[in-house]
């Protein structure tokens, strides 16, 4: 672990010791994830090139005797309690119950239960007090980390065996059925299974993960994340809609997927939807494209050929998908005079962070032109801070 890790590790500790009172078995973690490319092309049973960060959330578990699951977390020191054997009765019905938080343990620990078709009352009880130093609400998912943290930590006390990609579906399942945010797969595959230096090539329909070398540190390169502060939000009508547009276009061509449809199709599906709808199926397609050549450019000439491929994604989102900000164009903008080798938004939109891929000596230059594109057009100032691909979930 690293020095950081060190610390969220120990803050999971003391807040466990400080809220139940004895001493954890052990503490597990997971970490968040930057998607280098494949923007809303999962739910479209598409590919994408996340990779795990080195901020993590930590959890410190002990064992308890009644068959009761208690959750704290340094977001919110109050301590949720559930009975593992409710939890089925409350997910996910009664999910308004319990508070929007705890719904992701707890909601993890109800899936797991469900996956594994294992009754409550053949496995412990638990305590569970988390800490992270993953940003939250920046595209960097901290849902995913929560998620991962909780599966593995319950996984291997509970004696489960199931894979990486099981826990990584009983996450999605947690987060789309427990806390109600309908998302794709992606980040909790790159919590899971994400290795240093690597990035995971993942097809969205079959679940098939490849680890792809990024090599940007042999390169002397860095990736460099411009929070911009903009909260995103699953629950505003934005990220609906363009699920529904990317259904109607999957639906005018009789495919069950975009990840079925060609750049070839783009012409004849011209004639079959609005405008609109058109130009959200392009992003989806042209996107999936890009994931592919992405791949192939990173595999045949390494990481400082991919720029125009970051930058023609941002492009996409920003004029066919519509799913970017003045704040995250001003970042990628920024990012781009100042020398970046590509740059473009991630993570679902709306908010959230952008990324440039830059050589190591021009991270300040890039550090500053962002701040100062951000101070002239009144933004509050960004958050900027370089991130290394990292490994996966695992018991610290
Ligand atoms: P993102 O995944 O981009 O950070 P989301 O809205 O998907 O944003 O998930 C953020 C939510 O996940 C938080 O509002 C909170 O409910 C929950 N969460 C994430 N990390 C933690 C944590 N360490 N402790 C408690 N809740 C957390
Ligand atoms: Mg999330």
């Amino acid at each position: 672990m690293t020095t950081t890790d060190t610390r969220t590790s120990d803050a999971a500790r003391a807040l466990f010791t400080a809220s139940f009172g004895a001493e954890p078995v052990g503490t597990w973690s997971s970490p968040g994830r930057v998607n280098l490319i494949g923007e809303h092309t999962d739910y479209n049973d598409g590919f994408v090139l996340p990779f795990a960060i080195q901020h993590r959330t930590h959890v410190a578990l002990a064992p308890r005797e009644d068959g009761r699951v208690r959750v704290v977390s340094t977001f919110d020191e109050r301590t949720v309690e559930a009975s593992l054997a409710e939890l089925h009765a409350l997910f996910p019905e009664r999910r308004d119950e319990i508070p929007e938080w705890a719904r992701y343990p707890l909601g993890v620990a109800w899936a797991l239960l469900e996956a594994s078709a294992t009754h409550p009352e053949s496995v412990t009880g638990v305590d569970l007090a988390f800490a992270s130093d993953v940003p939250v609400g920046a595209g960097l998912s901290s849902s995913a980390a929560i998620e991962g943290a909780t599966a593995v930590a319950l996984a291997e006390t509970w004696g489960l065996d199931l894979d990486r990609v099981a826990l990584a579906q009983i996450g999605r399942r947690a987060e789309n059925e427990a806390v109600g945010a309908p998302t794709g797969i992606m980040d909790q595959m790159a919590s899971l299974l994400g290795r240093a230096d690597s990035a995971i090539f993942l097809d969205c329909r079959t679940l098939d993960a490849n680890v792809i070398n990024l090599g940007f540190a042999a390169a002397g390169l860095e990736l460099v994340v411009i929070d911009t502060g903009v909260k995103h939000s699953h629950a505003t009508g934005g990220y609906g809609e363009r699920r529904a547009a990317c259904e109607r276009g999957a639906a005018a061509l009789g495919v069950p997927a975009l990840r079925d449809v060609s750049l070839d199709d783009l012409p004849r599906l011209a004639e079959l939807v609005d405008e609109v709808t058109f130009r959200r199926v392009r992003h989806v397609v042209t996107e999936n494209q890009r994931v592919l050549d992405t791949v192939q450019t990173l595999r045949e000439q390494g990481p400082t050929a991919i720029g125009d491929l970051l930058v023609a994604s941002h492009a996409s989102m920003r004029d066919d998908f519509e799913i970017s900000v003045p704040e995250l164009d001003t970042a990628v903008e920024a990012a781009l005079s100042a020398g970046a080798v590509g740059a473009r938004m991630t993570g679902g939109g709306f908010g959230g962070a952008a990324i440039a891929l830059v050589a190591h000596d021009k991270v300040q230059a890039v550090t500053d032109a962002a701040t100062a594109a951000f101070a002239a057009s009144g933004f509050a100032a960004p958050t900027i801070f370089t991130v290394a691909p990292s490994a996966g979930a695992a018991r610290d």
